[in-house]
Order: structure tokens, then C-alpha cells, then sequence
């Protein structure tokens, strides 16, 4: 995402914290963080930090992310779903554990202590359960996972590589409330970020709507719009917003500004919460 001096993101790690603490005792299992994709733009390093000594374990997308983040300076293991080159010292020199699911790749990376990736309907970065003995055999694999949304996943999990004393997990956020998907870890992520990161922009224009508007001729219910210097470069959507307390909608969004519906009492300058306070993750 572009930075933008127009946009200002805010992020309340002791919140990260606490939503930890509340997957940990919730779930009473392992918690592997997901801290792929910089946190969910958060931040990996300043979230890794924050939670050390809640998290068991990283999960990242791939080795660079590892590193950009000083996971290993943690002195908690991390997960790498990918990387180029495959070998094994790498890994390991970063303190870091690789997923395998075909025989070439988990022979390649045995010395890193990889984990096995079972296929239960994702189809992809994954093993079929027809191959799981072959891979873990190929990499000396003590744990495996999935990537569940259903609790029919996490049972196929547990029917292709069940019963061989691995460690076993598959629960992202969304199985979190589901007991028999902890198994012996959980992986939150979205669950981690909930209500940590607050997106505030100010009212670069205001005024009366004369007629239709934008390019999609919108014509707000309170009669006036204003503009933010926030897009879609920011990720930004139609939908609810704040001005001053009370909840708009974002009307229309071009790819640096946006239209935002506005009350004739809000005025150039003001803030419009684009998400945090009454503007939730489930509403964006
Ligand atoms: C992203 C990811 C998660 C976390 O998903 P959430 O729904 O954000 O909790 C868990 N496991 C894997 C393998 C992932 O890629």
C-alpha cells in the first residue's frame, strides 16, 4: 500500500496482546501467531514483539517475511509456508521451519524440522492424503496441519494423518469456537488484529450536493458530501464510516479520494474514522 500523509493508521499492540491472551486461554493449546503479510499490514516485527511470550510459535508466508520481521531474534520458532532455495541450512540458520507436502521437497528439507501440509480441500501448498505417509516418511515429519474452514476439514485432517503421533493442527479464526478443531494448536490470525488498528482520515472538501455526484452520481441522504484523501491505493472500500461520531457511509471511491456522506455541521478538517471505534473489521 502506498504510504499517504492524508491517512493516518494507528495500531494498539497492547490490544494484539490481549486478543492473544484471549485465543491462548480460550483455546488452552499451542498458539501459533500468523504474522504473514506484515501482520495484516500491522506491522510483523512490532506484533511479533508484542506477543512473544504469548505465542508458541510464527506463521508466515515465506522465509523473507521471517526475516524482515527478526522472528529468530524472538527466540520463538517460526513457520514458512514457502521459499526458494530449498535447503534445508537456510531455514535452519534463520531459526525458521519450512511446510513440505511432496516427497522432493520434504527429503530436501528433512534437516529442517519441516511440517507436513495435508491437503483436506484447499488444493493447493498442500498434500494429498493418498501421498501423506510417503512425505512424512521423506521428511521425517513430526507435525502436520491444514488450512480448515470447516469442521469436515479439520475430521479429514485427522483421517489422513491421525493415528502416528504427530502434533496436529488446522483452526484459523474462524474454527477458533469449535472444540474439536484445537487439536494441539491453533493458528489465529484475523483473531490477533481484531479492534487493534484504527484508519483515520480528515475532510479535505465539504459541501452542499447540488445534483448527482462522482462518477456514479450519488446524492447522499444528508444532502452534503465531503471528500478524504484516501482510495482504493489504500485499500479502501464503499461502505460505513465516522464523521464526528455518527455513522456515514463512504459513498464513493476513486483511486486517491473518496466521497464520504457528511451533516451540515461537519466541516474541512475534521476526522472520519475509516475503521476503529463503531467502524468494526466485520463491517469493512
Ligand atoms: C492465514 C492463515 C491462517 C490465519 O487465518 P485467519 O483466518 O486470519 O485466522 C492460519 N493458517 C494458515 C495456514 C494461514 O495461511
Amino acid at each position: 500500500m502506498p504510504r499517504s500523509a492524508h491517512v493516518t493508521v494507528t495500531v494498539d499492540l497492547s490490544r494484539v496482546r490481549a486478543n492473544a491472551l484471549a485465543v491462548k486461554r480460550a483455546s488452552g493449546v499451542r498458539v501459533i501467531a500468523v504474522v504473514k503479510a506484515d501482520a495484516y499490514g500491522l506491522g510483523a516485527a512490532a506484533v511479533a514483539a508484542a506477543v512473544r511470550d504469548v505465542a508458541d510459535a510464527f506463521y508466515v508466508f515465506d522465509l523473507a517475511e521471517a526475516v524482515a520481521a527478526n522472528l529468530a531474534a524472538l527466540g520463538k520458532e517460526a513457520i514458512a509456508l514457502l521459499d526458494e532455495p530449498h535447503d534445508a541450512a537456510t531455514y535452519r540458520r534463520h531459526g525458521v521451519r519450512p511446510v513440505v507436502w511432496t516427497v522432493a521437497r520434504a527429503a530436501a528439507l528433512a534437516d529442517a524440522r519441516p511440517l507436513l501440509s495435508v491437503d483436506t480441500g484447499q488444493q493447493r501448498f498442500a498434500c494429498p492424503a493418498g501421498d501423506v505417509d510417503a512425505v512424512l516418511a521423506a521428511g521425517r515429519v513430526t507435525e502436520a496441519f491444514t488450512h480448515a474452514s470447516t469442521a469436515a476439514q479439520v475430521r479429514r485432517l485427522l483421517d489422513a494423518a491421525g493415528g502416528r503421533g504427530l502434533a496436529l493442527h488446522a483452526a484459523g479464526t474462524a474454527l477458533l469456537h469449535d472444540p474439536a478443531a484445537r487439536l494441539d494448536a491453533v493458528r489465529p490470525g484475523l483473531a490477533l488484529y481484531r479492534g487493534a488498528a484504527r484508519v483515520t482520515a480528515r475532510l479535505a472538501d465539504a459541501r452542499d450536493t447540488t445534483g448527482p455526484a462522482g462518477y456514479s452520481g450519488f446524492s447522499p441522504a444528508t444532502g452534503r458530501h465531503g471528500v478524504v484523501l484516501a482510495g482504493y491505493a489504500h485499500g479502501l472500500r464503499p461502505g460505513p464510516c465516522a464523521v464526528n461520531g455518527h455513522r456515514r457511509r463512504v459513498l464513493e471511491v476513486g483511486m486517491q479520494s473518496a466521497f464520504v456522506e457528511v451533516a451540515p455541521s461537519d466541516k474541512v478538517g475534521d476526522q472520519v474514522v475509516l475503521l476503529g471505534d463503531t467502524v468494526t473489521e466485520a463491517d469493512v
